[in-house]
């Protein structure tokens, strides 16, 4: 028998349930059920073609080595050219660190500050591996409330107000899983200004859906903000924005202090990105965008449709989300609790969503609902999920 001792910190690293739904929903789907997956966070379309192209004429023309830890030259030079053509802001290249995906610079960014004794703040309901790796990082997870009212956008004044000395990072995500919500730009300013009394706290904004807005909402990237570059780690990637979940590529602007650190952790977490992905990287910022455009256009018809489906169900309402492909519904008025609700709506309705509260405990009386899926089976989850909630009744 073996008698393995695991480090006390793997006792506090959480999960993210969307996965645990899509695994049951797919033991459903084997046992024969019909399930329209509303769960996954991921497009439901292709990568355009010309990017795959371009991965394939990469291995055909031999990059089938390491690259630098922090990217190819090109890659970085290319993603410095987007920002500045999005954001109108100027990067250096040499500030850009890619990764495989958007998750490793989160890691890499809450294990850079959180220890025991440290605290930082994190957006809840929002994106469950913050809170699961600030608490494996041994720091305090602090829950800044993100409400209904506000659109789901923080405020700046209550974000400012739960800054303590210990602070070391404060997390933000707009537009933000799992709600869709846009925090406005005026909120964005005032946090900003008020950051300039706490020079200690270093920001971490996830920009992964920045180039997913719908009815004519406008993104505001931290990185137009002068006065916090030197303590400022965007993240961002190719992963939503070019369908492409898959092929693990994502990056993240630092600051000049910290770019060698976040390299090194590249260096001994997985050398580099590998090569032919950054290829496809490269093809995907400079080729053609409208395989983008369409992606987006079809999210906004998708949005309305099910934030009108959803409102129309007796005791759901669902405020209009401004970005992402998320509609993050009110359930308080059927009774149900969030779990509750997940697991009738999956086991009875065949409809996978995701519980409001895995997404922290502010997200009790809500559902995710992705709207990464067809007009068509977007319109028969709602008819399935109006006729279950009716039955109940
Ligand atoms: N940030 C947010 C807010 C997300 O919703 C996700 C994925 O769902 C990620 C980051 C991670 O993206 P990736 O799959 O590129 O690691």
């Amino acid at each position: 028998m073996t008698e393995l001792k695991l480090a006390a910190s793997m006792s506090r690293l959480g999960t993210e349930s969307a996965f645990v739904v899509l695994a049951r929903a797919a033991e459903l789907a084997a046992q024969g059920r019909d399930i329209i997956n509303l769960g996954i966070g991921q497009p439901d379309f292709a990568t355009p073609d010309h990017v795959v192209e371009a991965a394939v004429r990469a291995l055909r023309d031999g990059a089938h080595g390491y690259t630098p830890a922090n990217g190819t030259p090109d890659l970085r030079a290319a993603v410095a050219a987007d920002l500045h053509r999005r954001h109108g802001t100027q990067v250096n290249p040499d500030h850009v660190v890619i990764v495989p995906g958007g998750k490793p610079t989160m890691f890499f960014a809450i294990t850079m500050f959180g220890e025991a004794g440290a605290e930082i703040i994190y957006p809840d309901p929002g994106f469950p591996i913050y809170e699961s790796l600030i608490r494996y990082s041994g720091a305090t997870p602090v829950a800044m409330a993100l409400r209904e009212e506000n659109g789901f956008g923080f405020s700046a004044d209550e974000v400012l107000a739960q800054i303590t000395p210990r602070t070391r990072l404060i997390i933000i995500n707009s537009p933000a899983n799992p709600t869709g919500g846009v925090t406005p730009k005026a909120e964005i300013d005032r946090l900003v200004a008020g950051l300039a009394a706490h020079p200690q706290v270093a920001i971490l904004s996830d920009e992964i859906y920045s180039t997913m807005l719908y009815g004519g909402r406008s993104h505001t990237s931290l990185l137009s903000y002068p006065e916090i570059r030197d303590r400022l780690i965007v993240l961002d990637g190719w992963s939503k924005r070019y369908a492409m979940t898959g092929w693990r590529l994502g990056f993240a602007v630092w600051p000049e202090g910290l770019v060698d650190h976040a390299t090194r952790l590249c260096v001994n977490d997985h050398s580099c990105v590998n090569a032919a992905t950054q290829a496809a990287g490269i093809a995907a910022l400079e080729g053609p965008q409208t395989a983008v455009e369409d992606m987006n256009a079809a999210f906004d018809a998708r949005r309305q449709v099910i934030v009108d489906g959803l409102n129309a169900i007796p005791g759901v309402s669902c405020i209009d989300p401004g970005g992402a492909f998320y509609a993050f519904a009110n359930i308080s008025g059927t009774g149900l609790r969030a779990m509750e609700a997940q697991t009738l709506l999956l086991e009875h309705a065949g409809v996978a969503t995701v519980a409001g509260t895995s997404f922290g405990a502010m997200g009790e009386g809500y559902l995710r609902l992705s709207y990464a899926n067809s007009e068509d089976n977007i319109r028969a989850a709602l008819q399935r999920i109006t006729e279950v909630l009716e039955d109940r009744t």
